[in-house]
């Protein structure tokens, strides 16, 4: 089947960060591509929704552009696909037929278990706010100027986003964490304890191994005994794939859609891609492999042959003050363990290396060579074995200058540094590459190779 060559109608399901990327890919080959999203907003960077609530963006700056070709219907939802017919049904009831249906509907967020949270008419308690949309994140801001607290429950990736914002705008901020320590599904505990130590000199409060169990009058009730008086309690315990949907019209879900190699669910006329889709036992919840798996449904309708084996993770933290980044899946990665810990100055550096390859990494407080580990790690290089101890002292040179053509820069968009050398400016590698695009962590090093490029 080859979609877009046939000039078919592609229909997306979803209207973020997967489906722009798979819709403009689509339309870019010539395809006939719609997207139909149940938000208000034009597609935009959810990673940057931080940033909007720290104030250092605009929610406009957050679009992420689609070209003119894309027929973009927002703010309806589809409740209902009808295979045999290959039409979707849309909450104001009215259908659309599909050739090939591409299911982006993202995640939505965990509702932990704490009494009180849900009002009896359904609806989120008034000091309660959740943190995945844009609407969330107005919600919240309109709520920020008449609080003094708040507690973020949670302390993965995103609660820490959270609360280091809020503590931005002057909230005072306590972060709770059912777990034993802080990014519990990232990183181990001496990193987790250097986290939450830099978190507390941010001025944020942290209690771990504490788990909320109601909110009343007086405030927050914790099972440890304490009580966490507060304005707004903010939810960020994780999300699940968003799979009703599929669910409903027979395909086969496990925790997520489940996916092939082409991307395709138990209908091969319907794909999945990013957060709501299960390839091989795994989802995922981070935009590139959402960014991976869109182009490759993109070059799949397209008729080229292509196969998704599993995206590399490579995961930071977008939060000011709190540098985070995690490769590979350090809590379980088997193999020999090089750490250097400086806890006075809050740096933590460890790398699992087996048979001489980097297979997994946490770097907390420095990430002046997260770009040659990085590389490393993507290649699977075999290092000597003096190698992986002197990749954890600091940085003496331009990270850049020893980036090979290769090795990759933009970990949200898969651009190698080769491709921003050939780029003419700073906005021609945004817009012809996507880097800086996603999290933006990889920004300075963009902005350096550009101009080593142009010296050339
Ligand atoms: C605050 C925040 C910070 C994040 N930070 C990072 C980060 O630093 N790095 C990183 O890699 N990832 C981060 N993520 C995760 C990243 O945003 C997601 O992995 C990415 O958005 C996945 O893209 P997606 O298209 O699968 O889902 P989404 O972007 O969530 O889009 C799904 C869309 O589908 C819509 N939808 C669902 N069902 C229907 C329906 N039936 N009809 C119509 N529309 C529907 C949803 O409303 C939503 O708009 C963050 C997420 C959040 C919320």
């Amino acid at each position: 089947m080859s979609a877009t060559q046939t000039s078919e109608r592609v229909v997306v399901v979803g209207a973020g960060m997967a489906a722009a990327r798979l819709a403009d890919e689509v339309a870019g080959r010539g395809g006939r591509v719609a997207l139909i999203g149940d938000e208000p907003h034009a597609p935009y960077n959810r990673i940057l929704l931080s940033a909007v609530l720290e104030g250092t963006h605009d929610p406009a700056a957050l679009e992420l552009g689609l070209r003119d070709d894309v027929d973009l219907r927002l703010g309806n939802r589809v409740v209902e696909i009808h295979r045999a017919e290959r039409e979707i049904e849309l909450a104001d009831r009215s259908r659309m037929p599909y050739d090939t249906l591409v299911l982006a509907t993202g995640a939505i967020p965990t509702l932990p278990p704490i009494r009180g949270l849900v009002q009896v008419d359904g609806r989120l308690h008034q000091k309660v706010h959740a943190f995945r949309s844009l609407a969330d994140c107005r919600r919240l801001d309109a709520a920020v100027p008449d609080a003094r607290t708040a507690v973020v429950v949670g302390g993965g990736l995103l609660g820490l986003q959270v609360a280091r914002a809020l503590s931005v705008r002057g909230l005072e901020v306590e972060v709770v964490e059912g777990g034993e320590h802080l990014l519990r599904s990232q990183v181990d505990e001496k990193a987790g304890r250097i986290i939450a130590r830099d978190l507390k000199r941010l001025g944020a409060t942290v209690y771990t191994g504490a788990r909320a169990v109601r909110l009343t009058d007086a405030g927050l009730v914790l099972d440890n005994g304490f009580t966490l008086d507060t304005d707004l309690v903010v939810l960020t315990a994780g999300g699940r794939p968003s799979t009703a949907l599929a669910r409903r019209a027979g395909l086969d879900v496990r925790r997520g859609v489940v996916v092939d190699d082409q991307l395709r669910t138990s209908d091969e006329r319907i794909l999945a891609i990013g957060d709501c889709a299960q390839h091989r036992g795994r989802t995922t919840g981070f935009v590139p492999p959402a960014w991976e798996q869109a182009g490759l449904a993109a070059a799949h309708l397209a008729g080229e042959q292509v196969a998704y084996a599993g995206t590399r993770s490579v995961a930071r933290l977008r939060a000011t003050g709190l540098d985070v980044a995690v490769l590979g899946d350090p809590t379980t990665a088997e193999g020999e363990v090089v750490e250097v810990t400086n806890p006075v100055v809050g740096s933590h550096r460890r790398l699992v290396v087996h048979g001489g390859r980097i297979v997994a990494g946490t770097l907390v407080g420095d990430l002046s060579r997260v770009g040659l580990i990085t590389q490393h790690f993507d290649r699977g290089t075999v290092l000597g074995t003096g190698e992986p101890g002197r990749l954890l002292m600091p940085e003496r040179t331009a990270a850049p200058a020893v980036l090979a053509d290769d090795a990759e820069v933009c970990a949200c968009a898969g651009v190698s540094a080769g491709r921003i050398r050939a780029c003419a400016s700073y906005d021609d590698a945004r817009t012809t590459t996507r880097a800086t695009t996603g999290c933006g962590g990889c920004a300075a090093v963009v902005a350096s190779l550009v101009t080593e490029g142009a010296l050339a």
